[in-house]
């Protein structure tokens, strides 16, 4: 090859290697610089960046005075709340305590004579329970006035949901109560809410299905707050015994359950005697109440999907305490008000009961 051809070959290189530097650098410097190329192009001067700022910052700035004034208006209303009720502020700060679990009690409710009297009751219990969130399911094709005026002006921190109960599984007026399940799927909607509006990363949280007939103790609530999966405790005046309990062996775990009705259930206990680490629901996120469980199983088909009965835990010292009642509450008699309907003299219908 004569020196003239190599000069050329070198000459074509570097045209090329020129070429390509020239058109690939503005690629280059357009991708490492992105969306501020045009920045780089033509740069603002230092008064167009200030303004720049100024105007990313301003509603940043808005926010802030916003904020400001909340601070300002609550700090104005936690002092006329302390001159009207000297200990009102602590009492509602020990009941909002960020370091401890949230409680979420789920109570499937339906309409009848009682149902308001029952709130009020549950109410002013649940009241007193720190880190308490109520959802309350009606049994119901809709979300009546009563339930949700009742809840607006509970004072408790609530969700209120509805579903009706399918009509082949809906009891009769005069069907025995144990005929048909009660509240199975308003209790399932709730599980499926908790599971789609919880951030469990977020929130530590104990679920608890608190039916809204039963009584309960104070002290049920901080027994259950601390559950790694699910804790159990006796229930009283149920199963047609003076109470039910989980049998606890020596070495502190459920052995087994005193029942007088088919113990040999795999979880032979109320719906009222045990509570769930809310993070079980993100970790079974199909686990659910089966509404065509045989009687007395509907516990059971719940639980059986989510621990092993040697993963109890056992509270209310080692299940001794009888911190919960299966209450129930009587139907009142309605025969007289029937006879002044009858006779079309109805009580005034806009007094709520
Ligand atoms: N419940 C319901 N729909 C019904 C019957 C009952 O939502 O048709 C609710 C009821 O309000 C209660 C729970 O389901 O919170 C259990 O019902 P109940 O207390 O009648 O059952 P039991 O105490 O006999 O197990
Ligand atoms: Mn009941």
């Amino acid at each position: 090859m004569s020196t003239l051809e190599m000069a050329r070959i070198h000459l074509k290189k570097v045209v090329i290697v020129f070429v390509v530097l020239f058109f690939i650098t503005p690629v280059i410097l357009v991708i490492a610089y992105g969306v501020n190329c045009r920045n780089f192009i033509s740069p603002l001067n230092e008064e167009d960046y200030r303004d720049a700022i100024a105007k990313k910052e301003s509603p940043l700035k808005m926010k802030e005075d916003e904020l400001k004034k909340y601070e300002e208006r609550l700090n104005t209303l936690s002092v006329a709340l302390r001159r009207q009720f000297p200990n009102a502020v602590e009492y509602i700060l020990q009941i909002l305590d960020d370091n401890i679990p949230t409680i979420y009690a789920i109570t499937p409710t339906h309409t009848r004579h009682v149902q308001k009297a029952e709130l009020v009751r549950l109410t002013n219990t649940f009241l007193h329970v720190k880190n308490f969130h109520w959802i309350l399911v009606e049994d119901s094709e809709y979300r009546t006035p009563l339930v949700t005026n009742f809840l607006a002006q509970s004072g408790l921190r609530y969700t209120h949901l509805n579903t009706a109960t399918p009509k082949n599984y809906k009891m009769k007026e005069n069907d025995p109560h144990w005929l048909k399940p009660r509240g199975v799927e308003q209790r399932n909607l709730a599980l499926d809410w908790l599971r789609e509006n919880i951030d469990i990363a977020t929130n530590s949280g104990v679920v608890y299905f608190a039916d809204d007939d039963n009584t309960y103790s104070l002290q049920l609530f901080e027994e259950m707050r601390f559950t790694e999966k699910v804790s159990v405790w006796p229930v009283g005046i149920t199963g047609g015994l003076k109470f039910e309990r989980p049998i606890v062996g020596e070495d502190g775990k459920v052995k087994g359950w005193y029942a007088a009705w088919r113990p040999q259930r795999p979880f032979a206990m109320d719906m009222a005697g045990f509570a769930l680490n809310l993070n079980l629901l993100k970790k079974y996120p199909n686990a659910r109440f089966d509404i065509t469980a045989k009687r007395g199983y509907l516990e059971s088909s719940f639980l059986t999907q989510l621990v092993t009965l040697n993963e109890l835990e056992p509270r209310a010292e080692l299940c001794t305490k009888v911190l919960v009642w299966h209450t129930r509450t009587e139907k009142p008699k309605w025969k007289e008000e029937d006879a002044m309907i009858a006779k079309g003299q109805p009580s005034d219908p806009r007094v709520e009961v």
